[in-house]
């Protein structure tokens, strides 16, 4: 008798704690980080900082402008105009995740250039099995461009929300991983 009160108080637990995990799992919500970049006056008076919204020393960086190239042409004509006025650019991605801040344009003067929009598939090459992406690409819509053609990566970082762009610049590695990817700089 005593057995089986002492069984159903278990079971009346178990219960309880399952159903408590399945309130929680259906509060779960996640979203995409906030766009690092932003501006006072539709692109112009910025600010970019990382994902987390500071750099390590709490500072953010300034920018007089953003620029939203969509295709190569776009961007070529950016940088061009910027270098012909001598102006500081600074590359910003989607996602920012850098922590420090590496460097920051000249302030007021700076120019932002995002590769928000440069994220499409040039190429792809099956029996190469290489690939020929736009910086602005992310990890997670690289894996998925290349499960489409039944391509995968070897190996990976596990942060899906990493550009292609970010990645190569500043040499992301996975400890225990010995290549990321052969990039091919066009
Ligand atoms: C949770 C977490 C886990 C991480 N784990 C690892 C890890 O295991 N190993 C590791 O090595 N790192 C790790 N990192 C660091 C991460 O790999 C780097 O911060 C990476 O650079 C972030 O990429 P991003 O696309 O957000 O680039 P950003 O942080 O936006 O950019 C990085 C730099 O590259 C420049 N840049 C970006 N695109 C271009 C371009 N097209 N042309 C020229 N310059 C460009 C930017 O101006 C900036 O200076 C981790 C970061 C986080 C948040």
């Amino acid at each position: 008798m005593e057995e089986l009160i002492l069984r159903k108080s278990i079971s009346l637990s178990t219960v309880i704690e399952k159903c408590i995990f399945f309130i929680l799992i259906c509060m779960v919500n996640c979203s995409p980080p906030e766009d690092p970049v932003k501006c006072t006056v539709n692109n112009s008076n910025c600010t970019i900082t990382n994902t987390y919204g500071a750099f390590p020393d709490r500072s953010i960086c300034r920018a007089a402008k953003v620029v939203y190239p969509t295709t190569e042409e776009e961007l070529i004509l950016a940088v061009a105009n910027a270098t012909m006025a001598k102006t500081k650019m600074k590359v910003a991605t989607r996602t920012s995740h850098s922590i420090p801040k590496l460097v920051c344009p000249e302030g007021n003067n700076g120019l932002l250039i995002s590769t928000k929009y440069l994220n499409r598939t040039l190429d792809v090459n099956v029996s190469s099995m290489t690939m020929t992406v736009e910086s602005g690409m992310t990890l997670r819509q690289l894996i998925n461009e290349a499960a489409k053609t039944k391509l995968a990566l070897p190996y990976a970082p596990y942060w899906w929300g990493l550009t292609i762009g970010g990645m190569m610049g500043t040499g992301t590695i996975r400890k225990g991983s010995v290549v990321y990817f052969n990039f091919l700089i066009k």
